[in-house]
């Protein structure tokens, strides 16, 4: 019998992968993706707690989740409502005592248990946040190839989960638990599967993803150079990317790997969070901001055209005048692609939270200021696009007719009319594409040459 599931996820893309393989797990179930909660049988908020007001968000869409569920019980239809993800682990029980028509919560380590819960759930609100022994990656379904198939020619991957670092500020080490990383053969045979249903990009996630230290083919500890290595082998795939990293953990063989591997894309997200060594050490980031600066010197070295993006917090509890001054200075010195900028927001459990907090308006006036800076940087840094030639990884149709989207090795979204040939034939293409317009997010261009679709064919990097 065919059942629709309906997951929204929540924050970062380690969630959506999850919400993919929960999806995985729950085919052969019989379950069937639907894209609305209307008609679904099973609803999954895949939840995030790293900012503020996430648990009052899910509350307030329990609220509408519970008038959906009675809609289908006076319809004599019976929908299953769960709630996984970090505010799942961090709240637990408390989500069933505040909102009774919640059926399951689970944390993000007990997603392979999902039909048993299920099952269990049948017969009373279920509550699963333990860490359990077992690896969950064990005992996740793979995706079919149809289902591969249909979530495009760009894929993420996690190969690493948890952190131990331990930010002030942070609450991953407590709701993803300690660090732990995926073994090479199981990524690799994963990449191989998604390949072969047409996969071209892989980006590699994990927290703390240049801490990843998974067990090699050799049965010794393999780094994150050694995997990208072995995936970079892998026939069709030709654009690596992996995130997020930390500054400490940018060790030379991999800025090397960024000289010496071509699958690797010259773009990394590198988060900084502050430019003010006094911040930095009260949020336990364990660099200078100099330190930062010396790692972006020597990816630029090993790979002139990288660029980079970083994550950046303003108002942490004791931050100066001063020190956000440092913050601006270090935007300006590094000179972004992009950046995502956030207010510190307190998180119940962590050191930080307990700290003197500064006024909101505060927060907010630097806030601003530096995005304002950021905007111009990613201004600057597409202007810089125009009139170049850049390689562009065909993703799907754009919603001009004729016209189709990819994206260049800096994630930035390429429009080009393809008068060619049907815009579908390009999908999953790697073409050079001179660009001619610079729209407020995205660019677009001709291709550079019209290459028969042999040519176009030899111009991938398998
Ligand atoms: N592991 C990554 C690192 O060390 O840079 C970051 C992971 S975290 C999921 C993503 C971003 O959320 C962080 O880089 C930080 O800028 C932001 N963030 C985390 N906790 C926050 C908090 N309490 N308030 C505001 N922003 C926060
Ligand atoms: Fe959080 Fe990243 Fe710090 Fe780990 S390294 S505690 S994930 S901010």
């Amino acid at each position: 019998m065919t059942r629709k599931l309906y997951v929204k996820s929540y924050g970062c893309q380690m969630n959506a992968y999850d919400s993919q393989r929960m999806a995985d797990t729950l085919a052969p179930e019989g379950f069937v993706e639907t894209a609305t909660p209307d008609g679904a049988d099973l609803i999954i908020l895949n939840t995030c707690h790293i900012r503020e007001k996430a648990a009052d968000k899910l509350y307030s869409e329990l609220g509408r989740m519970r008038e959906l569920k009675k809609q289908a019980a006076d319809d004599g239809r019976r929908v299953t409502l769960a709630v996984a993800g970090c505010v799942a682990q961090a709240e637990g029980k408390e989500i069933v005592r505040r909102n009774s028509a919640v059926d399951l919560v689970f944390g993000p380590q007990n997603y392979h248990r999902l039909p048993g819960l299920l099952a269990r759930a049948e017969n009373g609100a279920v509550v699963d946040t333990e860490f359990p022994a077992e690896d969950k990656f064990d005992h996740l379904a793979a995706p079919s190839r149809a289902a591969m198939r249909k979530r495009g020619v760009s894929a993420f991957l996690t190969v690493q989960e948890g952190c131990d670092k331990f930010c002030t500020f942070c609450v991953v080490p407590y709701t993803r638990g300690a660090e732990a990383s995926r073994p090479v053969a199981k990524i690799l045979a994963e990449a191989e599967r998604l390949a072969d249903a047409g996969v071209r990009e892989i980006t590699l996630i994990g927290q703390n993803v240049n801490a990843y230290h998974g067990e090699g083919t050799n049965g010794r500890a393999a780094s994150l150079t050694d995997l990208l290595y072995c995936l970079a082998g892998v026939p069709g795939i030709a654009r690596l990317r992996y995130t997020t990293s930390h500054p400490l953990d940018m060790d030379e063989r991999l800025i090397e790997a960024h000289r010496d591997l071509p699958a690797l894309m010259p773009h990394l997200h590198l988060p900084v969070q502050s430019g003010s060594d006094r911040i930095l050490g009260a949020m336990n980031r364990r660099h200078t901001a100099a330190e930062y600066l010396n790692v972006i010197e020597r990816l630029r070295r090993a790979r002139p055209d990288i660029a980079f993006s970083s994550d950046f917090i303003v108002g942490f509890p004791g931050e100066s005048e001063d020190d956000f001054c440092r913050t601006l200075g270090l935007v300006s010195e590094v000179g972004y692609a992009s950046a995502y900028s956030f207010k510190y927001s307190p998180r119940p459990g962590t050191p930080a939270a307990g700290m003197d907090q500064l006024p909101e308006a505060v927060k907010d006036e630097r806030l601003q200021r530096l995005q304002h800076e950021i905007d111009r940087q990613l201004d600057a840094f597409n202007a810089r696009s125009l009139g170049a030639t850049l390689d562009v990884l065909f993703e799907k149709p754009a919603k001009r007719p004729g016209q189709i989207v990819g994206k260049s090795p800096y994630l930035q979204p390429v429009h080009v009319m393809d008068h060619v040939m049907a815009s579908s034939s390009l999908i999953g293409e790697i073409h050079p594409v001179k660009i001619d317009h610079i729209g407020s997010f995205t660019l677009s261009g001709q291709l550079a040459e019209q290459y028969s679709m042999q040519d176009r064919r030899s111009l991938i990097v398998a």
